[in-house]
């Protein structure tokens, strides 16, 4: 029997956007790798060149950042708005953003988290991605009629930096411990060189990862944090929690 066009086995797709082109992978690469291992399509948008970065230059991040969206098994494209490191709030880009939204039509969304201390592009960013899913949502937006709407199931914020973690929303750990996720992960990572090479930032995320991962007694896990309540359709569906000391 021929598979429905809206078979259950295939999740919608997988949207995840960046301010920079490194953002991604350092903040929730293993999620990513997890996902479209299990059969996911997953599609990156980058904002900038990281051309404000101390290292590296515009073009030498982008052939790193396509070559990490390979390793982990995702599309890339990049758009522009503001430029690194100043990019502002605006209706347009939200737009801009609730465009893609509707043209690649993901389940899941994944943002920068919008806590303050940390690059500004990302906290801009994350707000707008938030906001580009409430306007690709209203039918009667008129910059976005050339695409029917879209709602989206769950926007996910992801931290690119520990103190980017938001401490008012209870994180969803994401078990990543699997060998050949890491493997991909440090992969997509050390794919940045031209970052990589200033700071152990590979380090960091992975150091991160199995703190988090040590907390619910897994190997190495990445926090997500839901910008809305789950929905569940059942206590069956709750896995056990992470409280392990
Ligand atoms: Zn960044």
């Amino acid at each position: 029997m021929k598979p429905t066009l809206k078979s259950a086995s295939k999740p919608a797709p997988l949207l995840a956007f960046g301010a920079h082109p490194d953002d991604i992978e350092f903040g929730c690469g293993g999620v990513i790798a997890s996902e479209t291992r299990a059969g996911r399509k997953a599609h990156f948008v980058i904002c900038s060149r990281g051309e404000a970065g101390t290292y590296g230059t515009p073009a030498q991040r982008t052939v790193e950042a396509k070559k990490a969206a390979a390793l982990l098994g995702a599309t890339i494209e990049f758009i522009q708005l503001d430029g690194d490191a100043h990019l502002e709030v605006r209706v347009a880009h939200a737009l801009k953003l609730a465009g893609i939204l509707r043209r690649v039509r993901p389940g899941i969304v994944l943002a920068p988290s919008t806590v303050e201390n940390q690059h500004p592009d990302h906290a801009k960013l994350g707000k707008m991605v938030r906001d580009a899913a409430r306007l690709a949502r209203y039918g009667g937006v008129k910059e976005l009629r050339r695409s029917p709407p879209h709602a989206i199931e769950q926007l996910f914020f992801y931290a690119v930096t520990p103190e980017a973690e938001p401490r008012d929303i209870s994180p969803v750990l994401i078990d990543v411990s699997a060998p050949e996720i890491v493997t991909a992960w440090t992969a997509a990572m050390e794919a940045h060189a031209s970052q990589t090479r200033a700071r152990n930032y590979v380090d960091l995320q992975i150091t991160r990862a199995r703190l988090c991962g040590a907390r619910a007694g897994i190997g190495h896990a990445i926090p997500l944090f839901p910008n809305d309540p789950l929905v569940l359709a059942s206590l069956a569906q709750v896995n056990r929690g992470a409280r392990r000391f």
